[in-house]
Parts: C-alpha cells; sequence; structure tokens
C-alpha cells in the first residue's frame, strides 16, 4: 500500500526508489512528506525566524535612540 504525503496526499514513490531519498519520514515512519512540501515548510520556518529577528533588532534600535525601555532612564 502506497504512503501518501501528509500535507499535500501526493502518493509516495515506493521505498526502494531513489526518489524516496527525497521524501522526509514524518514521526514513526509511517507518514511522509513530499519534497515539495519539505521545501515549503522549512521556507517558511526560515522566514518567520527573519522576520523576528528583524523586529527584535528594530526594537532595540528603538530604544537605543530613543532612550526608552533602557534601565537608566
Ligand atoms: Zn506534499
Amino acid at each position: 500500500m502506497p504512503q501518501h504525503c501528509d500535507r499535500c496526499r501526493r502518493e509516495a514513490p515506493t521505498q526502494d526508489s531513489t526518489a524516496f531519498l527525497d521524501w522526509e519520514a514524518i514521526g514513526d515512519g509511517s507518514d511522509v512528506r513530499c519534497p515539495d512540501c519539505v521545501t515549503g515548510a522549512e521556507q517558511q520556518a526560515v522566514d518567520d525566524d527573519m522576520m523576528d529577528l528583524q523586529q527584535a533588532a528594530d526594537d532595540a534600535e528603538f530604544r537605543r535612540i530613543t532612550g526608552h525601555g533602557g534601565a537608566l532612564g
């Protein structure tokens, strides 16, 4: 019985196929994720991290310039 991508439900190649190497096993391996969905998830995570870092940098710069938020006032 073929496995399917847990996100887009695309049918996975057989596990002895080289194409299956691009798929990622989820959890105990009973679920799999296709290369497209793996890449998409990773890309989304990277984007979120970059947004957080930029926001933190902006906040720090704002406090430095205005003097607000500093312990010494
Ligand atoms: Zn998929």
